[in-house]
């Protein structure tokens, strides 16, 4: 009895040293946190002031047939070449489909691989009747309240403009890039690119540029948006999710409501939607979820520290957590959202046919043809045809060993100071997901600080840009292009 008790004892002891040891390993309590506001050749007022000039022109993807406002979009353009007079000397400038602009640096050593930049000249309208709620009017483009005000100011005008200041300043100065730098600005990003970033990728395609990274938005700095983290933690999005949608009908005899069969159109098809929901894709912890959970652990408290330093033996319970809040729930699995119902049109008529959507997002580690297939096994209803209309695949994941992705993380460092730094998955599409096929790797990442406020702007209304981000950003890029195409 006394040598169980001496070996059990033994056995916690050793458990104890186990936990503290890897929570002391990760690190911790690291010093406090305060951003950066100067930086050498960046004003953030003046900054502002081009943005500004650059959310009146009303850029809109309509979503339906409404064709793009030409007058806007050359205005845009026209704007651009007087804004950035040094960029528009050395850089190479060609319009795709009348709307997009595909910009090239040559650089001086053509066996390195070309990088680029992509971010997205349209807008998304404003909702209608919600006009009257902005503070400014969407597209004064008002800098005020250390904010610019308007559609576009964060998605995403305010990354364009950014990154042409660090190319501005470069090319004032006669910068030599040592590869070339690609800037696609494609002009239909919100109704999913096909005849921006698709047309351009293309066009790189055919004349054979295939590039050692690209880098796009899709992520950027959050700030008082995980819990317990009061410093920003740069996320570095290496994939984005796919999507697909299903169009699950029944069909059933018709008739009286006064006979009923036991069940109708509009019941098999309910029944296949709860069937799907009651199945969902499983969360996982994955490779990438480790390095986030490692990332931030260190600036937590001891407590919750250990918790996640210790993932072999409370990982379901930090799943349990993670599974609470909607966002991160998302990206640990394909998700699933039936969002439209159709079926019956009198009270006392049998409905012969009833129809569903389902908009499914597809985590990496899934495909289309898996979230297909397990519709049909959770469904398994002879009734119900499923269609599939629309589908992208999930991007690769790019790796966190690139030249690339060290790169961003570095220049992340040196303007940001030591924050946190960990690899992300966008939920959203991006026009990334028309670069794929020619980058060795793709990377999304805006330079910006979000905090949960500025995420609810995007897409909403009273969106604006901080305009202490303006600046920063501008040097984030001018450092990452000399880090990545300057003379070592
Ligand atoms: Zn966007």
């Amino acid at each position: 009895m006394k040598r169980l008790l001496l070996v059990c004892g033994g056995a916690i002891a050793l458990l104890f040293v186990i936990l503290i040891t890897r929570t002391l390993m990760l690190g911790g309590g690291s010093e406090d946190y305060t951003a950066r506001t100067q930086y050498d050749g960046h004003n953030g007022q003046e900054i502002a002031q081009r943005l500004g000039q650059s959310i009146q022109y009303e850029t809109i993807s309509w979503g339906d047939e409404r064709e793009p406002d030409a007058e806007a979009f050359q205005g845009f353009a026209e704007f651009l070449k007087n804004a950035y007079p040094n960029a528009h000397r050395l850089l190479q400038r060609e319009t795709v489909n009348d709307h997009s602009l595909l910009y090239r640096w040559p650089g001086s050593d053509s066996s390195l691989k070309p990088v680029g930049f992509i971010a997205h000249i349209d807008v998304v309208p404003i909702e209608t009747g919600t006009e009257d709620q902005w503070t400014y009017a969407p597209f004064s483009g008002r800098v005020e309240g250390g904010a610019v005000w308007g559609r576009g100011a964060l998605d995403n005008k305010g990354q364009i403009i950014t990154i042409m200041e660090a190319v501005e300043k470069l090319a004032a100065e006669n910068f030599q890039p040592t590869r070339d730098i690609y800037l696609m600005f494609g002009h239909d990003e919100e109704v999913g690119g096909p005849n921006g970033a698709a047309a351009i990728s293309d066009l790189l395609k055919s004349r054979g540029v295939t590039f050692e990274w690209t880098l796009d938005e899709g992520s950027g700095l959050v700030s008082g948006v995980i819990p317990g983290v009061s410093k920003p933690v740069a996320l570095i999005a290496t994939a984005e999710k796919g999507s697909t949608t299903l169009r699950l009908t029944a069909t059933a005899p018709g008739g009286h409501s006064s006979t009923p069969l036991p069940d109708t159109a509009v019941s098999l098809v309910s029944r296949a939607i709860v069937n799907i929901s009651d199945n969902p894709h499983p969360l996982k912890i994955d490779k990438n979820t480790v390095s986030f959970i490692h990332a931030i652990a260190p600036e937590l408290p001891f407590m919750q520290r250990m918790v996640m330093a210790n993932l072999w033996l409370t990982g379901p319970f930090v799943k349990s957590q993670l599974e609470k809040d909607r966002v991160t729930a998302a990206s640990l699995h394909t998700t699933t959202a039936p969002t439209i119902i159709n079926g019956g049109t009198k009270l006392n008529i049998l409905p012969q046919q009833a129809s569903a959507i389902v908009n499914y997002r597809i985590h990496p580690r899934d495909s289309v043809e898996d979230v297909r297939k397990r519709a049909e096994q959770s469904i398994n209803d002879p009734n119900i045809t499923i269609e599939t209309i629309g589908a992208t695949e999930p991007s690769p994941r790019a790796t966190t060993k690139s030249e690339g992705y060290r790169a961003i993380a570095q220049v992340t460092g040196e303007i940001f100071g030591p924050i946190p730094t960990a690899p992300f998955l966008t939920l959203q599409g991006t026009d990334t997901k028309h670069y794929t096929g020619i980058a060795n790797a793709n990377y999304r990442f805006t330079p910006f600080i979000y905090e949960s406020d500025d995420l609810k702007r995007i897409h909403g209304t009273d969106e604006y840009a901080k305009i202490e981000n303006l600046a920063r950003a501008a040097a984030w890029y001018e450092a990452l292009i000399r880090k990545s195409a300057g003379t070592p």
